[in-house]
C-alpha cells in the first residue's frame, strides 16, 4: 500500500506497464496517465525532463490487448473497487479530472497512435465515468505533421480533448540548448496551427535559469521578445487556449541538472503578465 500525493509520478505506484495514476495539484483530482513510452524513449532530450536512463527514439509497439485490460481493470478499481481507500486519498481528490496520454518519451511517436486513442477512447466509453474528466495529450509537437497523429487529435477533439503542446522557446539556438530538438522552429510553428486546427491546444512553457547559458530559458529580453513575436504571428491565423507557464518542478536527470535552476515568482509573473498583454489566458504554477 501506498499513499500517492502530488510529489508521488511514480509510474509503477500501482502496478500497471500502461497505467499510473497521479494525484494532480494543476487539476484537483486523479489524473489517470497513460504511458506507450515504456522504453523511456523520446525524440528530443529537454535538460529539465525527469525521466530516467532517458533514450533517443521512439515509443515500442503498444500490446493493445494489455493496454485495454490494463485500463479497464484501473478504471474498474477506481469507480467500483477500493482504490480511493487503498491509497488513503482525501475526499476532495476522488475525482477522476483528466486521462492524460503522457509518458516516459513522446506518445505520438507510437506506431498507430489514433488506432491507439480509438482503443483507449472505446474502453473509457464502456466504463461510464461520471466525472467530468477531460482526456489531455500531453506532447512536444514534433510529430504532428503525420497524418496519424492528426487522426489521434481529430478523435480527441471528438472526446473534448485538449493538447498540451510544448514551447519553450521561439529561437533556434535555445530550443537546441533546452530541448536538443532536431526539428526547426518553422515546422515547430506549422505544427502548432495544426494541432489548434484541429483540437483545443495549450501551450506548455518552462521557464528556466540555464547557468553559461544566459540567452536561453525565457529570462532574456531578446528570448522573451522572440517568444512573443511568434505568438502574435500564431493568434493572427489560430485561437490557443492559453498558456500554462511554469519553472523547474522537480530535480532534471539530464546531465545538465545542476546548471539549470528555477526562475523567480517575480520572473515569471512579469513575463506572464507580458503574454497576457497580447489577450491570451496564462496559467502560472510554480
Ligand atoms: S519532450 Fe518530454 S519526454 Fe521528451 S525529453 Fe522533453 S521533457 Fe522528456
Amino acid at each position: 500500500m501506498s499513499r500517492l500525493s502530488i510529489n508521488n509520478h511514480d509510474r509503477d505506484v500501482a502496478g500497471y506497464q500502461y497505467i499510473y495514476p497521479v494525484i494532480s495539484r494543476r487539476s484537483g483530482g486523479l489524473s489517470i496517465g497513460i504511458n506507450f513510452n515504456t522504453n523511456n524513449a523520446c525524440n528530443w532530450r529537454c535538460v529539465y525532463c525527469q525521466v530516467p536512463d532517458l533514450k533517443l527514439g521512439s515509443a515500442p509497439d503498444v500490446d493493445l490487448d494489455l493496454l485495454a485490460a490494463e485500463l479497464a481493470e484501473f478504471l474498474q478499481d477506481v469507480l467500483h473497487g477500493s482504490f480511493y481507500e487503498r491509497f488513503e486519498l482525501e475526499p476532495e481528490m476522488r475525482v477522476i479530472k483528466d486521462i492524460a496520454i503522457s509518458g516516459n518519451g513522446e506518445p505520438t511517436s507510437v506506431k498507430e497512435f489514433a488506432k491507439t486513442i480509438a482503443l483507449i477512447v472505446q474502453v473509457v466509453g464502456q466504463a461510464n465515468i461520471a466525472d467530468a474528466f477531460q482526456y489531455v495529450l500531453i506532447t512536444n509537437g514534433s510529430l504532428i505533421h503525420k497524418t496519424d497523429v492528426q487522426q489521434g487529435l481529430k478523435l480527441l477533439h471528438e472526446n473534448k480533448g485538449q493538447v498540451w503542446f510544448k514551447l519553450d522557446s521561439a529561437t533556434e539556438e535555445a530550443r537546441q540548448a533546452i530541448n536538443h530538438s532536431a526539428l526547426n522552429l518553422n515546422r515547430q510553428t506549422e505544427n502548432l496551427l495544426s494541432s489548434e486546427s484541429i483540437c483545443a491546444t495549450w501551450l506548455q512553457t518552462c521557464m528556466l535559469n540555464y547557468a553559461g547559458k544566459n540567452n536561453v530559458g525565457l529570462v532574456s529580453s531578446a528570448e522573451q521578445e522572440a517568444y512573443l513575436a511568434m505568438l502574435k504571428k500564431v493568434i493572427q491565423q489560430t485561437t490557443l487556449q492559453g498558456v500554462m507557464l511554469y519553472s523547474l518542478a522537480r530535480p532534471s536527470l539530464q546531465p545538465e541538472s545542476s546548471k539549470i535552476s528555477r526562475v523567480t515568482t517575480e520572473q515569471i509573473n512579469d513575463f506572464a503578465n507580458r503574454i497576457r498583454a497580447l489577450g491570451l489566458v496564462v496559467n502560472v504554477s510554480l
